[in-house]
């Protein structure tokens, strides 16, 4: 069952972007408190605001009570807080939620938040589109046309923050949503500090897990943040052949290149390194396909997810049958390559990577 929630129209007014304004989340920690500085208010004001900011899940600057009214009005003058407006909310039977945003120039991103027993993970984006085009995905569908700002990534997470009940907090950040995350990594890296940093989200660097197609020199620089990121990378095919069928931007780089890097990334951070592989049936499904996979894993510190394909309409691929799936797992664990397949979350709303942003481009 999909719902739109009820807070959507609180959102959406909440969030009413003054174009010409800069986004407040677009500032680092020492940039906001330059800002506070430079307007005369005493250093622990920049505290108070980043409380504000990223604890108390506020929608406006006019909430911020016990910062000095003047204050307020000046960051309402010169900031936006939220600079996006939520173009739809999608609420999923398994309470999953999903926003799609409608940033300047009508261009959209989109972000999921997940709920598990003992977990809340979100899904953002990076960019709007993709460049990459793996040839499964709804977001590359429509190319790239920009990298998302650190801000606008930022208030992904204070969005999907503001759906939680107050028993509730976000635990874990996977970057997998829109884009590829490393072709936008300095936003992306103060993006995360911001996420891990006690003063802001204060999720552990090892809940929160950035997603790759693979771009060696980049994953070799994500490796030296000095933070102990998961680093996940989407692998889909277990030779070059068919991955540069399925992975276009393959042909430029080569699965060896990207073992490499993955190696040092392992070798530099001591994270063990997710190998995503979205399962196609009758295309990557095939038994030889798993046998190649656990022969380039082996001996390496890695871990497989398998993702059954999330049907898109506009797509010619399928989810594999059960069983095929389980034999694709079975291949790999009597290699002693340890694999699970993702769990589908908002199976009823349009939680797959760009199926919602797509939906509303097209339309
Ligand atoms: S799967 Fe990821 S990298 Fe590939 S086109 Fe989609 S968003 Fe881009």
């Amino acid at each position: 069952m999909i719902t739109e929630s009820p807070l959507i129209t609180q959102l959406a007014d909440a969030s009413t972007p003054a174009a010409s304004l800069r986004h407040i989340l677009d500032l680092t920690p020492s940039e906001l408190n330059d800002w506070v500085v430079a307007r005369g208010w005493p250093k622990f004001r920049a505290g108070q605001l980043q409380k504000w900011l990223f604890h108390r899940r506020v929608t406006s600057f006019e909430q911020m009570s016990d910062l000095p009214k003047p204050m307020r009005e000046q960051l309402a003058t010169e900031f936006q807080l939220f600079a996006a407006e939520v173009e739809s909310h999608q609420v999923a039977s398994d309470r999953t939620e999903k926003l799609l945003l409608k940033l300047g120039n009508g261009e959209t991103t989109e972000c999921v938040l997940m709920r598990e027993p003992n977990r809340v993970t979100v899904c953002i984006s990076t960019q709007v589109g993709c460049a990459m085009g793996c040839v499964f995905c709804a977001s590359g569908m429509l190319g790239l046309k920009r990298n998302l700002s650190p801000g606008e990534i930022l208030e992904q997470l204070l969005r999907l923050q503001t759906l939680l009940g107050l028993d509730e907090r976000i635990t874990n950040i996977v970057v997998m949503g829109i884009g590829e995350p490393l072709a936008n990594l300095p936003a992306v890296l103060q993006v995360l500090a911001a996420a891990s940093s006690p003063e802001g989200l204060g999720i552990g660097a090892r809940h929160i897990t950035v997603s790759t197609v693979g771009l060696p020199a980049r994953i070799r620089e994500f490796a030296h943040t000095g933070k102990q990121y998961n680093l996940a990378i989407s692998l889909h095919a277990p030779n070059n052949t068919l991955r540069d069928k399925l992975v276009p931007v393959n042909d430029k780089i080569g699965v060896e290149a990207i073992l490499d890097a993955a190696d040092e990334y392992f070798e530099v951070t001591g994270r063990r390194v997710t190998f995503e592989y979205v399962l196609l049936a009758q295309v990557n499904d095939e038994p030889q396909h798993a046998q190649q996979l656990a022969q380039l894993l082996r001996g390496r510190c890695a871990h497989v997810n398998l993702i059954p394909m999330n049907g898109v309409s506009l797509l010619p691929y399928h989810e594999p049958a059960a069983p095929r799936t389980q034999q694709f797992v079975a291949i790999l664990e009597q290699a002693g390559i340890p694999a699970s397949v993702r769990k589908r979350k908002g199976a009823d709303i349009d939680a797959a990577c760009g199926q919602l942003r797509l939906k509303h481009e097209k339309s």
